[in-house]
């Protein structure tokens, strides 16, 4: 459907140079993007900001995104107004950002991005201002440590990432004003870096990731220059922060096309800086590890479709499962008793990989009791199923052992027990728990022999 809309786009041009330094302004007869189409909201700031005597114009995602025929997911705004002026125009709006810092302007939950126009490095700003460390810094390998030197719209089209990216809408007059000629790329379904990829990889490593979620969401290709220094950069990914790097995996995994994006991250070397300790387990036992992590995917990607809730603690959870057993075994090896093996297992897998990706207490929280509740939902004794029924996070460890399951792991049916324990009667759960008791209390369970406390105690 996409590639139909696609051939809708007019293509007045012809065969275009890399960098255009000229805007080619394509009226609004000849595209399919309306004010009426766009954002209430970000219509609302962009009048706001031209009658104050600013240039703005809607950006990025919004405008991409509805020329293809798709629901943006946001709506950012580039502007000539700097962010304290955008903050003068707006009162409901607050600064955000240090290494990159822009307005937020409120509407009640609906937030817009509001961002000043910025120049490349190493040119002048638009006020002549000398650039100092305050306003622009980069690191030895030339990532940009702050992007805060403002520029002209030409200046600023030329440091976004995509070609695609870099379409900026006047609603005003309705026209697009495209410098680097990003309606080619979207005609053509390409993702392609503006400038010197491996330049703009070395600036920003995460418009690596960036490349592979776009190229995933619009069904788009990485056009070859951009794709070939992938595999060779990845690494450059070990030195971004991690709390934005967890976000850049939200992003990449629970969008709705995580399972897409996952093949592509693989394939382009970008899944290792991310899951390292995963990525060993896919070498080591690719067949169960793929298919568990594929399986996750598919299952997130199919409940975001129908509106089902989806949360990071179950993805992460599935994730980074397949990397416990070779930890686990490690820790045994040493000499440490099987049950402190797994919860020390899981403790430094957990540990090891916020250095990577920072996930927040309140999703580590959740997954760390999906993992333990896996063994517990073997103990079915007594009144312990029904106490594991009733348990917040029972569904979700549930869920959890079937997907183990469908990724091969061999649990003796015990998710299908649990498939018709929650739907049977309370006579027929008793005679379930019955026959697993049998089976308990033979010599796999030696636990079982403990003395029973008496009944008001035990519950
Ligand atoms: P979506 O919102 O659907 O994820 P988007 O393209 O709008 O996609 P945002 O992260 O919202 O992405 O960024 C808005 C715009 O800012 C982008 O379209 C791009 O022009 C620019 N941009 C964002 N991140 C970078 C980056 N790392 N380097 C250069 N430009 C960027
Ligand atoms: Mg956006």
């Amino acid at each position: 459907m996409i590639r139909k809309l696609l051939q809708k786009i007019p293509y007045p041009f012809g065969r275009p140079a890399r960098r255009r330094t000229t805007p080619a302004i394509i009226p609004s007869s000849q595209h399919n993007l309306s004010r009426e189409r766009m954002n209430r909201n970000a219509v609302t700031v962009v009048d706001r900001l031209q009658q104050a005597g600013y240039e703005a114009f809607a950006v990025g995602g919004c405008v991409r995104d509805l020329l293809i025929g798709m629901e943006p997911k946001d709506f950012d705004v580039a502007t000539s107004a700097t962010p304290e002026q955008v903050r003068a125009t707006f009162r409901n709006s607050r600064l955000i950002g240090r290494r990159f810092k822009l307005a937020h302007v409120h509407f009640g939950r609906e937030i817009i991005e509001v961002a000043t126009f910025r120049s490349n490095h190493g040119e002048e700003s638009t006020d002549g201002e000398v650039q100092s460390d305050e306003h622009s810094r980069q690191s030895e390998t030339g990532r940009l440590l702050r992007d805060n030197v403002y520029g002209t719209l030409e200046q600023d089209a030329q440091r976004r990432d995509f070609t695609i990216n870099s379409l900026y809408y006047d609603v005003r007059t309705g026209n697009i004003h495209d410098f680097a000629n990003g309606l080619r790329d979207i005609r053509n379904g390409e993702i392609r870096l503006i400038g010197d990829p491996v330049q703009r990889y070395h600036e920003d490593p995460v418009r690596m990731l960036r490349a592979v979620r776009f190229a995933a969401k619009l069904d788009f290709e990485i056009e070859p220059h951009s794709a070939a220094p992938l595999v060779e950069m990845s690494e450059l990914l070990h030195d971004i922060p991690a709390a934005r790097l967890f976000d850049e995996c939200l992003k990449l995994l629970m969008s709705g096309q995580g399972e897409q994006t996952f093949e592509l991250l693989h394939h382009h070397d970008l899944f290792a800086p991310l899951f390292p300790d995963t990525d060993e387990a896919i070498e080591d036992n690719p067949d169960y590890t793929l298919k568990l992590i594929r399986h996750a995917l598919r299952n997130t990607d199919d409940r975001i479709r129908e509106g089902r809730p989806v949360t990071p603690a179950f993805l992460f959870a599935a994730l980074l499962w397949p990397a416990l057993p070779n930890r686990i075994k490690a820790l045994e090896d040493s000499g440490i008793p099987s049950i402190p093996a797994h919860q020390q297992a899981a403790h430094e897998l957990l540990f090891e990989q916020c250095r990577h990706t920072a996930i927040p207490k309140r999703f580590s929280v959740p997954m760390r009791e999906i993992w333990d509740m896996q063994p517990r939902l073997e103990r079915r004794s007594g009144r312990r199923a029904d106490q594991m029924l009733e348990h917040p996070r029972f569904r979700a460890a549930y869920d959890f052992l079937l997907l183990r399951e469908a990724a091969g792991e061999q649990t003796d049916g015990l998710g299908e027990w649990w498939t018709r324990y929650q739907s049977a009667t309370e006579d027929q759960r008793r005679s379930m728990v019955r026959a697993v008791g049998d089976k308990a209390s033979g010599p796999k369970r030696p636990r079982s022999r403990r003395k029973r406390k008496p009944r008001a105690q035990a519950d």
